[in-house]
C-alpha cells in the first residue's frame, strides 16, 4: 500500500515524500481511511506506531479540502489533546511537518510558560491547537480561546492521560467544544476506564488496533546485567566508555535519582542531562534538542518525563533502575528499535529489584536473558532492601509468596509477606482536578517548582 493510494491531497503526499515515509505503517492503513471516511475513532496504538502521522495526516487532508475563503478569519477547526508538554510539541511539530504545503496554522499550548505570547497566537487566528488540558482550561477561563468552531477532536495517548489524573479535565473540554464534531480517541491500552471515555466521547466508533510492537519487541535485544546496587553507576559509566555509546537513553525510577546520576556522569567526563518534571520547560527542551542533535551523550528520564519523547532509532536504552510499574518497562524498551530499526535494551539489576523483574517477565510472557559483566559480578550473598519511593516503600524483591513487588504500604522492612499485591499500583490515587501535574501542566499560573507531583500515586514519587 502507498501513501497516494490512501487518497491524501497532493501537498501532504509532498510533504511525506520529504519526511522519508515511503509505505503507510499499520496504524496509518488503518487510520486514515477511518479518519477520512468522516466516523469517530477509537484507536489502540502507542509511541512508535506512527500513530501521529495516524491521525495527523487526515485531519490536515479534511481541514485542507474544506477551507475557508482566504482573507476570512481563521477559526480553531481541529484540537488535538495530549497528556504531556514534551507530546504536545512533537505533535505539533508532526502538523507543522506534514501541513507545510498547506495554507493551515498550527500552535501548541502547554503549560509554564507565559499566556501572553498564547494569546496573542490565538489573536491572530490558528486553524489547529495542539495542547495539554490544564492550559487549555486556563485560556477557556480567562475568555482567550474560542473553541465553538471544533470539527475535529483528538485525544492522544488518553491511557496516559487518565493515568496523570486528566479526567476531569478531559471532561471539562468535552463540555465546551461543539457536541457535533469527530473525535478520534488514541490509547496504547483499552483499560475499563478508557472505554467508559470512549462511550462518552465517540458515537459508533470504528475500533482499530495495531499490535503492541513492543509485546513481543522481537525488534528490541534485550538483556539483564545483575549487579549490585553500588556498583551500578561504575557499570553504566564502564558499558558506556568500553562500547563507546553515544545517545544513550537512561531511566530511572525517580527525579533525585536522575539528577544524582547526571553529576556523576559528568564527573566521568561522559556529557549527561536530566528530563523530569521538575525541569524548567526550556531546560527540557534544550536538553531533548541537544541528545537529538548528537551534541548530549547521554539523556537521563523519569518515565513520566520520557513518555512524550520520540527520537528515532535510538541505539540504547539503559534501564538504570527498573520500573516499579512493569508496563512502563514496555513504554521504555519502546524508545529504542523504533520504526523497524534494530535497538538495544540493557538492564541493570540489583538484588533489591529482582521481584520487578519477575513482574516484568510476567507481563512480556518470556524471560529476559542475563549477563553478567565481568568485573561487575554482583555479590551472591547480598540481601535485598526495601526500595525507597518518595514516602513510599517497596520491595521489589521477591518475597514469601513467590510474587515479587508487594507494596507495604510505606512501611520498611514490613516484610513484604502474602506476594499477592502488585509491585506498586499503577495509580492507586484518586485523580484530582487543579493538583499539580507531572508536567507543569499546572492550572492557575505560574507553573512553578512542584511540577513532578503529580495526583496519581506513581507520579508523586518522582
Ligand atoms: P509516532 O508513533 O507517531 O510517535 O511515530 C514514530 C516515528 O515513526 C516518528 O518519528 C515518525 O517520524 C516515524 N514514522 C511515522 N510514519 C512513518 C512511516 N510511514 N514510515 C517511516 N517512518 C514513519
Amino acid at each position: 500500500m502507498s501513501f497516494e493510494s490512501l487518497g491524501l491531497a497532493e501537498p501532504l503526499l509532498k510533504a511525506i515524500a520529504e519526511a522519508g515515509y515511503t509505505i503507510p505503517t499499520p496504524i496509518q492503513a488503518q487510520a486514515i481511511p477511518a479518519v477520512l471516511s468522516g466516523g469517530d475513532l477509537l484507536a489502540g496504538a502507542q509511541t512508535g506506531t506512527g500513530k501521529t502521522a495516524g491521525f495527523t495526516l487526515p485531519l490536515l487532508h479534511k481541514l485542507a479540502i474544506n477551507q475557508a475563503p482566504q482573507g476570512a478569519k481563521r477559526h480553531i477547526r481541529a484540537l488535538i489533546l495530549t497528556p504531556t508538554r514534551e507530546l504536545a510539541a512533537q505533535v505539533e511539530e508532526s502538523v507543522r511537518t506534514y501541513g507545510k504545503y498547506l495554507p493551515l496554522r498550527s500552535m501548541v499550548m502547554f503549560g509554564g510558560v507565559g499566556m501572553k505570547p498564547q494569546i496573542d497566537a490565538l489573536r491572530r487566528g490558528i486553524d489547529i491547537l495542539v495542547a495539554t488540558p490544564g492550559r487549555l482550561l486556563d485560556h477557556h477561563q480567562q475568555g482567550t480561546l474560542d473553541l465553538s468552531h471544533v470539527e475535529f477532536f483528538v485525544l492522544d495517548e488518553a491511557d496516559r492521560m487518565l493515568d496523570m489524573g486528566f479526567v476531569h479535565d478531559i471532561k471539562r473540554v468535552l463540555a465546551i467544544v461543539p457536541a457535533k464534531k469527530q473525535s478520534l480517541l488514541f490509547s496504547a491500552t483499552f483499560s475499563d476506564e478508557i472505554k467508559t471515555l470512549a462511550d462518552k466521547l465517540l458515537n459508533a466508533p470504528q475500533v482499530i488496533e495495531v499490535a503492541r510492537r513492543n509485546a513481543t519487541a522481537d525488534k528490541i535485544s534485550q538483556k539483564i546485567h545483575p549487579v549490585d546496587r553500588d556498583q551500578k553507576k561504575e557499570l553504566l559509566t564502564h558499558l558506556i566508555k568500553s562500547h563507546n555509546w553515544h545517545q544513550v537513553l537512561v531511566f530511572t525510577r525517580m527525579k533525585h535519582g536522575a539528577n544524582r546520576l547526571v553529576e556523576y556522569l559528568e564527573k566521568q567526563d561522559i556529557t549527561a542531562m536530566a528530563i523530569h518534571g521538575n525541569k524548567s520547560q526550556s531546560a527540557r527542551t534544550r536538553a531533548l534538542a541537544e541528545f537529538k542533535s548528537g551534541a548530549l551523550q547521554v539523556l537521563v528520564a523519569t518515565d513520566i518525563a520520557a513518555r512524550g519523547i520520540d527520537i528515532d532509532q535510538l541505539p540504547h536504552v539503559i534501564n538504570y533502575e527498573l520500573p516499579n510499574v512493569a508496563e512502563d518497562y514496555v513504554h521504555r524498551i519502546g524508545r529504542t528499535g523504533r520504526a523497524g530499526a534494530e535497538g538495544e535494551a540493557i538492564s541493570l539489576v540489583c538484588v533489591d529489584e529482582e521481584g520487578f523483574l519477575a513482574d516484568i517477565e510476567k507481563l512480556i510472557k518470556r524471560p529476559i536473558e542475563r549477563e553478567v559483566v565481568q568485573g561487575f559480578e554482583p555479590d551472591p550473598n547480598a540481601k535485598a532492601e526495601p526500595i525507597l519511593l518518595g514516602r513510599r516503600t517497596l520491595h521489589g524483591a521477591p518475597s514469601g509468596g513467590g510474587r515479587g513487588g508487594s507494596n507495604t504500604g510505606g512501611r520498611p522492612g514490613g516484610g513484604g509477606g502474602g506476594g499477592g499485591g502488585r509491585a506498586a499500583p499503577r495509580n492507586n490515587g484518586s485523580p484530582r482536578a487543579g493538583d499539580s501535574r507531572g508536567n507543569g501542566d499546572k492550572r492557575g499560573g505560574g507553573g512553578g517548582g512542584n511540577r513532578g507531583a503529580a495526583p496519581a500515586a506513581r507520579d508523586r514519587t518522582r
